[in-house]
């Protein structure tokens, strides 16, 4: 059987740093676990345009077609900033995601107990914290036509559409259930079907979906009272199932529960492909960092949690991932920290390469 195959754009700013800490992890399961990756290498946002004049060369975008998973670093920087939209850096990573039609948006929130003091909420409320957020990512109010903005009676009207089909409700609904089913079989759907039609469809064909499911326990819950509840108990939770605006606004809400932006890994998964796995890109939750790139503080633990999502999730190796996590668990632990994950006491931080060097140890 051929080796999984991996193609890697580092993109700009700090992604090219922390993706050298993933390069050598990757080398490690090689080494010591066999456990062959065929990876490849090419360029996205600012560094592509700087070497084709576009954010994203098709026969880049071709061959992110064609692996079994990308890992993706971050896009963009000041130097960007005066580029004609279309070709912006974060276009790159939208024709990425448009093209592969990554329609589930998987943002866990994970707080390792060594930093649950660094948490912006108590400690009992967030030790041992494991949740996923699910987001509708390729549809609703942000896609939704009618919209714009035009003149009515002498008065500028702006417009946008929350509009979903039931199929696009059902195949996010179909990834939620499937990722419950290999955690705590637990799925709390949110909408906000008290006052929206598209929230009465979606609690409708999720209630539908779950009869195919009859192992995983289902609730729903109105997505404001979910705002809440994620602050006030957010271990309640296993899977949250929202769509595209609820679940933008509720990740980065249950992202700041666990501590630093250099901690948060996503994937965002499509349709299988022939070999039955889901079309998948991996990337840290984090930007560019343009204030650190270049001096080697980048935190990559948010980029090494990415690929253990993509041992988990596209390359069927649950138990290397959770070998990854054990050893990122173990450095923090130990008081391994780079300079997002120290507190005002200070300290001397961790760089880049010696938290890399840390977790390869552990
Ligand atoms: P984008 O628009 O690309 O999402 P952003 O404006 O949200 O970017 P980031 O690039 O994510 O911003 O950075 C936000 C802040 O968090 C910056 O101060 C940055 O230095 C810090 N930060 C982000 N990622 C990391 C990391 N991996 N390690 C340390 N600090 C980080
Ligand atoms: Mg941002």
């Amino acid at each position: 059987m051929s080796n999984p195959s991996l193609l890697i754009l580092a993109g700009d700013g700090i992604g090219p740093e922390v993706m050298d800490e993933v390069k050598r992890i990757i080398g490690w399961f090689g080494e010591k676990r066999q456990l062959g990756f065929d990876v490849s290498e090419d360029l996205v946002g600012g560094a592509a345009y700087d070497a084709h004049g576009v954010p994203l060369h098709d026969d880049t975008m071709a061959k992110a077609q064609d692996v079994d998973a990308v890992l993706l670093g971050a896009v963009g920087g000041p130097k960007y900033d005066n580029l004609d939209f279309s070709v912006k850096p974060e276009r790159g990573l939208l024709r990425l995601r448009k093209e592969m039609d990554l329609f589930a948006n998987l943002r866990p929130a994970q707080c390792f107990d060594a930093l649950a003091d660094f948490s912006s909420l108590k400690k009992d409320i967030v030790a041992g914290l494991d949740i996923m957020i699910v987001r509708e990512l390729t549809s609703g109010v942000y896609f939704g036509e009618p919209r714009g903005i035009h003149m009515e009676d002498n008065m500028r009207v702006g417009i946008n559409t929350q509009r979903y089909t039931e199929a696009e409700i059902e195949r996010g609904a179909r990834a939620a259930f499937e990722l419950a089913m290999k955690r705590g079989k637990k799925l709390c759907s949110m909408e906000k079907a008290n006052v929206m039609e598209s929230g009465i469809l979606w609690r409708d064909v999720v209630t539908e979906v779950h009869k195919d499911y009859p192992e995983v326990e289902l609730s729903h819950m109105y997505a404001d009272n979910g705002a809440m509840q994620l602050v006030r108990a957010p271990k309640q939770f296993d899977v949250i199932y929202t769509d595209n605006l609820f679940g933008d606004i509720l990740s980065d809400c249950a992202a700041m529960l666990t501590g630093s932006l250099g901690m948060l890994p996503s994937a965002s998964l499509g349709l299988p492909m022939a070999n039955g796995r889901p079309k998948a890109m991996y990337e840290p939750v984090h930007g560019s960092a343009p204030d650190i790139a270049g001096q080697g503080k980048a935190n990559p633990i948010a980029c090494i949690l990415s690929f253990a999502m993509a041992l988990r999730y596209s390359f069927d190796q649950g138990v290397e991932a959770d070998r990854l996590e054990a050893a990122i668990e173990k450095v923090l632990a130990d008081g391994a920290r780079t300079g997002d994950l120290m507190g005002p006491e200070g300290g001397t931080p961790l760089s880049t390469v010696q938290m890399g060097d840390a977790i390869l140890g552990a």
